[in-house]
């Protein structure tokens, strides 16, 4: 039985782990990767302590932290998170079964699907979730961007700068700050297709069209050889979902302090009802669900 379990490997839970650590806590670290969002994020500005920084360098000195200490860390995807009669919490991941005396879930967000005919088939051969990161292999070629709000306008500029032409497809007003519509509405090489929603992509090996559709029905098809979905995140909060509450966003309801109203469960970054999210706010929330943790325990004895 471990004192405490983490759940993820990004900013918030690496940054828990660093902190149970310093307080000699028995504490397992579950994630399916180290990094997190950090992975897809070519330049970080905002994160305290360097003006400038890739995801992968600030990865690296994440992990160089975590595992200055006796790290316990088990790659794998929790499947299931339950409280058990005693209070202790089962942790699944498949069929192999963890427990510890407190969890803190730091899960994240994952990109947001469109859900059209091809999308699944052709990711990663013309479908992308990160214009940052791919948007280089498009040198020259024509590509859509889906979404209306900061990240699909972002993704549209800077696809600008290397593809021969841009379509960005937003089905209703943009959901942008002005000054990136601005932006936006000075780029040359943009078509914007507002109005329009997704109805299939297609091709051969890769993305040849990506068929969209106006209100009227009236369909057009863009020879694109990419298609970049920028249209929000989801939280990774299925496998908490029975043992603890969750918002309208399906995101884990938690208090300032990270408790998330079960004794012995917290949740800290990204997967959370808190407004803003951030790799310093999740770090930080990391920190504050393992000390709230700690306090837990001490109270228990
Ligand atoms: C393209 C992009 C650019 C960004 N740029 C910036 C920026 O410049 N500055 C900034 O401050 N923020 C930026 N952000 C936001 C920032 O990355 C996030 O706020 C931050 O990573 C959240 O950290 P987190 O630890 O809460 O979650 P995440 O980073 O999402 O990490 C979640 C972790 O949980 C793991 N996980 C998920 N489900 C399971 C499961 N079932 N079992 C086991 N492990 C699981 C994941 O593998 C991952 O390791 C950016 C985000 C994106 C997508």
């Amino acid at each position: 039985m471990h004192d405490l379990i983490i759940i993820g490997g990004g900013p918030a839970g690496m940054t828990a782990a660093v902190y149970a650590a310093r307080k000699l806590m028995d504490a397992l670290l579950i994630t399916s990767d180290l990094g997190g969002q950090m992975i897809w994020t070519r330049e970080i500005e905002n994160y305290l302590g360097y003006q400038y920084i890739t995801g992968p360098e600030l990865i690296g000195k994440f992990e160089e932290h975590v595992k200055k200490y006796p790290a316990n860390i088990v790659y794998d995807e929790v499947t299931k998170l339950e409280q058990a009669a005693d209070g202790t919490f089962r942790v699944w991941c498949g069929a192999r079964e963890h427990r510890a005396k407190t969890v803190i879930v730091a899960s994240g967000k994952r990109p947001r699907r469109l859900g059209v005919p091809g999308e699944v088939e052709y990711t990663g051969r013309g479908v992308g979730y990160c214009a940052t990161c791919d948007g280089p292999l498009y040198a020259g070629k024509a590509v859509a961007v889906v979404g209306g709000g900061n990240s699909a306008l972002q993704a549209a500029i800077e696809l600008a700068a290397v593809a021969s032409k841009v379509y960005l497809v937003a089905r209703g007003e943009f959901r942008a700050d002005p000054v990136v519509v601005e932006k936006l509405r000075t780029t040359a090489g943009v078509e914007v297709l507002q109005g329009y929603v997704a109805r299939g992509i297609y091709g051969g090996e890769t993305v040849e069209r990506f068929v969209v559709a106006a209100r009227d029905g009236a369909e057009r098809e863009l020879a694109v050889q990419g298609v970049f979905v920028e249209i929000g995140l989801d939280p990774n909060s299925e496998f908490a979902a029975g043992a603890t509450a969750l918002n309208a966003y399906r995101e884990i309801a938690v208090d300032c302090r990270t408790a998330t109203g079960v004794p012995g469960l917290f949740a800290a970054g990204d997967v959370t009802s808190g407004p803003d999210k951030q790799i310093i706010i999740a770090a930080g929330d990391g920190a504050k669900a393992a000390l709230a943790a700690y306090e837990y325990l001490l109270r228990k004895q």
